[in-house]
């Protein structure tokens, strides 16, 4: 269940009353740290114990080592099964914690509270908890729903505009795989600012929970939340490997302008809507050069997407503005072409 919370935080107040924790875990990074635990630690009313982990900033953090690290935490601090874990951070956070949370004593219930614009509109919805392997994203993981999820859209007042700007890509992408209206309001935007987002964002939190309360586990209609994530993940892969990571949102802007062509090679939208879609993503997002990338290399990690199977290679394509197909199998040769148009983009 998602709340907006009020000022004064009264709803996380009452689920704390209600409910009997035995001690709280706030995990954070060192952004989170600063900008949004003095707010959560003024609202937040409760009797209990809290202790509170720090991790540092940033995607390369999400791996083993650092779930390993908070595994030991937790078990130096005592925490019993009633413990109760709030993510207090971006999706890194909300992940990394949901999974550490999910897995420790087999596991402890936990809370998101979002603090990017991408977690609250995505990553802190929809149960999916994880940690990056080598440089494969999000390898290791589980589905486990957090208690509750707490959103306070206040607390992107100090996030970074490049931040913002990713997460805004996943809104997009709401609005093109489900809703044509939400897509027409957004891309009205010459730039996406707070202002302009703030109206929007209960409607993209509302698409991702409405896709996942039909099927939690990613069976069918889930599977169009991956439109641009496809090739989005291999390139953000590849660059993390390069030592040139780029912002999630970011890669997945590029692949929704290589997949929203590879849609139209296939068929499945106008030349029309694909050159329109195009233009609004190119308008907002820097050109992620992968020109150093050989076709190989990307379908190498194609290959090894978690959606794949029988081994095809499965995309979700949108199949006009507002709606989605799954499981489509590409032929390689319009993927390839995909790829190029995209570095023809440069
Ligand atoms: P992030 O958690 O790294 O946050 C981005 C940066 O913003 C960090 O430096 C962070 O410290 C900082 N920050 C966070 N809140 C802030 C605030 N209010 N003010 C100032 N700085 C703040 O990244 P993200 O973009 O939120 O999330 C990306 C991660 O989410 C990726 O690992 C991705 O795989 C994952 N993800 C998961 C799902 C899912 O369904 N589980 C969906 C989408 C993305
Ligand atoms: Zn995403």
């Amino acid at each position: 269940m998602i709340t907006i919370l009020d000022p004064a935080f009264s709803q996380l107040n009452e689920f704390l009353h209600e409910k009997s924790f035995s001690k709280i875990f706030i995990l954070v990074d060192e952004n989170t740290h600063e900008y949004c635990l003095p707010v959560l630690l003024g609202n937040m009313e409760t009797d209990l114990g809290f202790e509170i982990l720090e991790v540092e900033a940033g995607e390369e953090m999400k791996n083993i080592r650092t779930a390993n690290q908070l595994w030991e935490i937790l078990t130096e601090m005592k925490a019993d099964r009633k413990a109760l874990v709030i993510n207090l951070g971006g999706g890194v956070i909300t992940d990394m914690g949901g999974f550490v949370a999910a897995t420790y004593k087999r596991g402890i219930q936990f809370i998101n509270i979002p603090t990017t614009l991408l977690s609250m509109c995505d990553a802190s919805i929809g149960g999916k908890t994880g940690i990056d392997l080598m440089h494969y994203k999000n390898m290791v993981g589980t589905f486990t729903f957090p208690e509750r999820i707490f959103v306070y859209p206040k607390f992107l007042e100090t996030l970074p505009f490049k931040e913002l700007r990713s997460g805004f890509a996943e809104m997009l992408k709401h609005g093109l795989i489900a809703d044509k209206i939400h897509w027409e309001n957004l891309i009205r935007m010459n730039k996406p600012d707070l202002e302009g987002i703030i109206p929007h964002i209960e409607t993209s939190m509302g698409i991702k929970q409405e896709v996942v309360n039909k099927d939690f586990q990613e069976k069918n209609i889930r599977k169009t939340l991956n439109f641009g994530h496809t090739i989005g993940h291999a390139v953000e892969s590849l660059c993390l490997h390069q030592g040139n990571p780029v912002l999630h949102g970011e890669a997945v802007a590029m692949g929704m302008i290589a997949e929203t062509h590879l849609a139209y090679l296939e068929d499945l939208i106008s030349g029309e809507d694909s050159t329109a879609i195009i233009e609004s993503l190119k308008k907002y997002y820097p050109y992620v050069d992968i020109s150093d990338f050989k076709d190989e290399d990307i379908f190498d990690l194609l290959w090894n997407d978690k959606k794949n199977t029988d081994r095809r290679i499965n995309f979700s394509l949108i199949s006009g503005i507002g709606s989605c197909v799954f499981d489509h199998q590409c032929s390689e040769e319009n993927i390839a072409g995909s790829l190029d148009f995209y570095r023809r983009l440069n």
